[in-house]
């Protein structure tokens, strides 16, 4: 493992646990393990403001961000998403029904959360900040060094922190990640995807609506009401990557009319509150989620486009995930660290391949126009349309995975706070 050869390292210091990135992942790993007494170095820079981005965090997520103390805050900024109604909008031959999945079908009173990326990271910067297990270190990590027994990471500021593990959770390009030499695989999609903040004429009624088209999702998710915008929404919107240019490049009142349009005028009038972002799409898996003295965690190992609100939703049940094989391991005795990580690797394969493939199969099935794949797409939603025992299945797995649900999301909030 290559160290910078110039540094003059100064006195090292030291951790039971290091947390390299700052990010949403990052902040929840800290806080997450900091909760067994462990002493946490969290390493990274708190992340630049991201312009009209939100997420969409699930009821697994959701108990998560309660074990951590998040939830309540979470909930006071945040709105609820009551449901989630998906509308084929590619002209294909056979029609399709709207299909609405709804949190009253399985006795809950919303299926999750949305609430502005920047709001997220604020409050889980917080708990971090006052948290008394956890030293929140302002600063970029340049090297690491791997042992048997440790792993150490060498600062920008010529410090070295030595700790009996790393959680790497330093994002798509995890620096931590190459230097263990973890390989992986990448894709791109011909696409990009917009995203803004708007206004619109009429009521969202605490519904996300997704209009399933040929350049991929569009797609608006409820936001809270201000007191001059009673009705607000996030946009996420797929394209290829002229229209993005072409759209990026259009005069604002020109951009709202196309958004309404593409939004079939059900929320009337739209207007842009918010500067708008793009991002490129694409894919990333990993071959292995841990090795030696390291585990990955969020966007270090998994990367895919924005459909179905998975990504963030998936870095917390790797973080819980971890925390649940960790629980109770001598991070001191190999062996048992290296089954445990054996452990978190088979569980994150399962969860995080099967999310991948279904969203890449749903995003090529809307993007390359295939009549056998349009039919199959849409008998699939007229089953779930039809059969209410599916749709409740489906509803359930899409929130709150069964398989293998790590304690810290095992607890419901709404008995424990009944
Ligand atoms: C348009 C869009 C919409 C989305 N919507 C949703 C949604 O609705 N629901 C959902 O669940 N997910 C959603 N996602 C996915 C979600 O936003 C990401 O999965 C999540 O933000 C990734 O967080 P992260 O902490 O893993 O990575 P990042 O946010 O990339 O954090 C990595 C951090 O590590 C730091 N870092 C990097 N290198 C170093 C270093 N050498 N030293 C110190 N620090 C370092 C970086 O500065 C950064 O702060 C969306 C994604 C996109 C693009």
């Amino acid at each position: 493992m290559s160290a910078n050869r110039e540094l003059t390292p100064q006195a090292q210091e030291k951790a039971d646990i290091l947390v390299a990135g700052a990010g949403s992942t990052g902040l929840a790993a800290a806080l997450a393990f900091a909760k067994s007494d462990l002493r946490i170095k969290l390493i990274g820079r708190v992340p630049p403001p991201l312009p009209g981005r939100t997420v969409a965090l699930f009821e697994a997520s959701i108990r998560f961000l309660d074990a951590l103390g998040a939830l309540e805050r979470v909930t006071a900024i945040g709105c609820p998403i009551e449901a989630i109604r998906m509308i084929d909008d590619t002209d294909q031959l056979l029609p399709v029904p709207p299909l609405t999945l709804s949190a009253r079908e399985i006795d809950l009173p919303a299926l999750g959360v949305n609430i502005s990326n920047d709001d997220l990271v604020s409050i889980l910067h917080d708990l971090v900040t006052t948290h008394p297990n956890i030293d929140f270190v302002d600063a970029d990590i340049v090297d690491y060094e791997f042992g048997v027994s440790n792993a150490v990471a060498l600062l920008s500021d010529h410090r070295r922190i030595e700790a009996d593990f790393l959680i790497a959770a330093d994002g798509r390009n995890s620096r931590a990640r190459a230097v263990a030499g973890i390989d992986l695989k990448e894709w791109t999609y011909p696409q990009i995807a917009l995203t803004a903040m708007v206004r619109h004429e009429f009521a969202h009624a605490n519904m996300s609506t997704e209009y399933h088209t040929r350049s991929g999702p569009f797609t608006l998710v409820p936001l809270p009401a201000r007191p001059n915008a009673p009705h607000r929404s996030s946009l996420v919107w797929l394209m290829n990557t002229e229209d993005a240019r072409r759209r990026l490049a259009a005069p604002r009142e020109e951009l709202e009319f196309e958004i309404e349009d593409f939004a079939k005028s059900e929320f009337g009038v739209m207007r842009l509150e918010s500067d708008i972002g793009q991002f490129r799409m694409g894919g990333m898996q990993v071959s292995q989620h841990g090795k030696g003295r390291l585990a990955l965690v969020g966007e270090t190992c998994h990367v895919f486009p924005p459909i179905g609100a998975q990504g963030l939703n998936l870095s917390l049940r790797d973080v819980a995930d971890l925390e649940d094989c960790l629980a109770s391991v001598d991070l001191k005795n190999e062996a048992e660290l290296a089954r445990a990580l054996a452990r978190y690797d088979r569980h994150r394969h399962a969860d995080i391949g099967f999310r991948t493939s279904g969203v890449d199969v749903l995003n090529r099935s809307l993007i390359i126009p295939y009549l056998p794949v349009d039919l199959f797409r849409g008998a699939s939603f007229l089953a779930v349309s039809a059969l209410s025992p599916l749709r409740r299945a489906i509803i359930r797995e899409g929130i709150l995975p069964h398989f293998a649900l790590p304690r810290l999301m095992r607890d419901s909030h709404q008995t424990k706070h009944a």
